[in-house]
């Protein structure tokens, strides 16, 4: 595995295979690897020739009062896991490189970046399409691949790349969860052991909605309250929303029709982490 940290150089490289009529399949992350992040370079491994995985915590997509600083950042792992994993390149920028003096360009993808997570983090989706823009510019990816661990971010980035022409495919690939359901996330680390197994309550709740969706329920009020239900069987952490929303704009149903988006989420009382899940109903990303 190469690991290149100038974006020149990253370019170069995908320039030379492009040449050579490979793909570039790109899977973009903030580092902290785990099996979740593994499984997007797998999913770019197998559709395209080359796979890219790039670390960059991102320093545009976190407000003030976020946890920027204190993200863990274990690089030599993170090397490690990729390099065993098969990845061709792993892209590890410095902020300089990305925001050098006099950046002054963003990109925002109106309406769907307000709603959901938008609502407790107002500037957090414009600092995503940005990174993520340049980085598949730099990377000259064919194919990208995100988890729909963070599908509001998925369908952002879909409609950024359709509204602006951009040649390369937005892929989403499924949740990777730990045994009791939890969703893996390098967020998780920061958690008590009394949250770590309160935690598992997120996705239980989303089971429930799943099993009364199964079962013919098609009124979003009622998922809803079934959820809610679930979750004040605890109260290790308090629930930021519950919708239940069209996978196009986002917008919230009183019916479930067609493919729809149940998120959550979450924050803990004791070390105040912010966990977010999701399922699809009737249909995929
Ligand atoms: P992050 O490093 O958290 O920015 O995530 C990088 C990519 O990994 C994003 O596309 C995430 O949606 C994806 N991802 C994070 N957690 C998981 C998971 N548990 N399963 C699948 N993909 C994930």
């Amino acid at each position: 595995m190469k690991i290149v940290l100038d974006h020149r150089e990253m370019s170069f490289f995908a320039d030379q295979y492009r040449a050579q009529g490979k793909t570039i399949g790109f899977v973009p992350t903030m580092g902290a690897l785990h099996a979740g992040h593994l499984s997007l370079l797998e999913a770019a491994k197998k559709a395209c020739d080359i796979s890219v995985m790039s670390i960059f915590v991102n320093p545009t997509q976190f407000a003030p009062h976020e946890d920027f600083a204190k993200y863990p950042r274990p690089f030599e792992q993170d090397c490690r896991l990729a390099s065993e994993a098969g990845c061709d390149i792993l892209f590890a920028p410095e902020k300089k490189e990305l925001y050098p003096e006099g950046f002054s360009t963003f990109i925002k993808v109106e309406g769907l970046s307000e709603a959901l997570c938008g609502g407790s983090r107002p500037d957090h989706f414009r600092g995503v399409a940005t990174i993520v823009c340049k980085l598949i510019n730099i990377v000259k990816a064919h194919k990208a691949v995100f988890g729909q661990k963070d599908a509001q971010q998925a369908i952002i980035l879909k409609r950024m790349a359709c509204d602006l022409n951009m040649t390369c495919a937005i892929v989403v690939a499924p949740t990777l969860r730990l045994e009791d359901g939890l969703a893996m996330s390098s967020r998780n680390n920061y958690l008590s052991s009394a949250e770590r197994n309160a935690a598992a309550f997120i996705y239980k709740g989303l089971q429930r909605a799943r099993e009364l969706h199964e079962q013919g329920e098609r009124q979003a009020h009622v998922l809803k309250q079934a959820i809610q239900a679930v979750y004040a069987q605890t109260n290790v952490f308090a629930v930021e929303y519950v919708e239940i929303v069209n996978t196009t704009d986002l917008q919230a149903l009183a019916e479930l029709k067609g493919a729809t988006l149940v998120a959550v989420a979450c924050r803990t009382g004791e070390t105040h982490t912010r966990l977010i899940d999701n399922i699809v109903l009737g249909g995929s990303l």
